[in-house]
């Protein structure tokens, strides 16, 4: 049976060159980057490059680039470190209603402890209006966290709109950019953003090593305490396999993201006609709007996307109900519930995000398959059953 991987979004397989350099630095380069001898001082160098090498795909300077395990650690870190560091000016922090669980779990923390949070709405399209930010702003408000792209609709968000309206009133602006790190052109500059998350395995790097930019990186208190490794910014030992892997494959994106932008955007194009054209019941989320080019969301009525994620799988296709934390448990996706999705929809909802190995037969095959997966879902939906003749 052919086997399609449409998951990029939750995790990617490590890129070949990506996997050679792992290799070679977990067999070759295990010395301390904090050792003064030769294999310190080998490793040190590693880590240094691969800090040159996120550093540019973002248009950052390397000192800004501070690595740790994952986006979910940078975003803590960030939003921890700012209340810690700025709780005496204010108490206030905007985020938005369909940003990723490691922010809106921070900020329900961050509530506990007494700050509190605005969260900003999006508009039927999942996109949020900078006004709203800007009306949600208050003297006390000291961060606005909006994420780049979502990681379940894959909408762009209006970052350096908001951050100039924030950054006008002297307020820090941070940027979850997990999902578009690698994918889509990135510039700290362009953005006008004071910190941003990243993370290793959405860009074919292995899982647990990520990061974050900061543009002042001493004015944010560490998380993690001890040896003083990334300029006391994030203690522990560095990871310098996992280091240079991600270092090489922001390079690899630097590289092939042109190319491999528009190769995604036929890709989905020709996913989402070939849906709409089998399928009319269905609904792109987001179609309208700046989007990551390899990503479409869509929802069937009267079908439940588990049921749907189920029997693609068993006909060799890995999707997603929505982000990978939230799948498995039956509830609706924050994200579609924020966009004020109609109920028939909520339930019928599938994520493709596509990536380096994904081809037109792979699409083409999903085509194949999905409008009688979609059919026989609704057979088992006695109160969608009139929707079959719809299809
Ligand atoms: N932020 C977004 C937008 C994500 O999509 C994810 C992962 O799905 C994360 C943060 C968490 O990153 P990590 O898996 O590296 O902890």
């Amino acid at each position: 049976m052919r086997q399609v991987y449409l998951d990029h979004n939750a995790t990617t397989p490590v890129h070949p060159e990506v996997l050679e350099v792992l290799i070679e630095s977990l067999r070759e380069d295990f010395g301390n980057p904090s050792s003064v001898h030769r294999y310190g001082r080998k490793t040190r160098v590693l880590v240094d490059e691969a800090r040159d090498q996120v550093a540019a795909l973002i248009g950052a300077p390397a000192a800004s680039i501070v690595f740790c395990s994952s986006g979910t650690e940078a975003n803590n870190t960030i939003l921890k470190g700012v209340a810690a560091a700025k709780g005496d000016q204010g108490r206030h922090l905007v985020t938005s209603g369909i940003e990723h669980s490691a922010i809106l779990d921070t900020c329900a923390y961050l509530e506990q402890q007494g700050f509190s949070v605005t969260y900003v709405p999006v508009d039927e399209h999942g996109v949020i209006d900078p006004e709203a930010v800007r009306a949600a702003l208050t003297e006390h408000t000291i961060l606005v966290s909006i994420m780049h792209a979502n990681n379940e609709i894959g909408t762009l968000q209006p970052v350096a709109e908001i951050a100039q309206l924030a950054r006008d009133r002297g307020i820090l602006v941070h940027t979850d950019a997990v999902q578009s790190f690698g994918k889509i052109p990135l510039s700290v500059a362009a953005l006008g953003v004071d910190f941003l998350s990243f993370s290793g395995h959405k860009l074919y790097a292995p899982k647990g090593i990520g990061g974050w930019y900061a543009r002042q990186p001493a004015t944010l208190p560490p998380l993690i305490h001890g040896g003083h490794q990334e300029r006391g910014m994030r203690s522990g030992t560095e990871n310098v396999a996992y280091i240079t892997a991600l270092g090489r494959a922001c390079a690899i994106a630097d590289r092939d993201m042109q190319t491999e932008a528009e190769r995604l955007q036929t890709l989905q194009q020709r996913l989402e006609h070939g849906i709409m054209k089998q399928i009319p019941i269905a609904r792109i989320q987001g179609a309208d709007a700046p989007r990551l080019p390899n990503t479409t969301n869509v929802a069937f009525a009267g079908a439940e996307g588990e049921t749907l994620l189920m029997s693609l799988d068993l006909q060799g296709v890995a999707v997603s109900t929505g982000s990978a934390c939230s799948s498995g448990s039956l509830e609706p996706s924050h994200v579609l519930q924020a966009m004020d999705l109609a109920e028939e929809l909520l339930n019928g909802a599938l994520r493709f995000s596509m990536g380096r190995s994904t081809t037109s037969e792979d699409i083409d095959y999903v085509l194949q398959i999905l409008p009688d997966i979609v059919k026989h879902a609704h057979v088992f939906n006695p109160s969608f059953a009139a929707s079959r003749e719809r299809i």
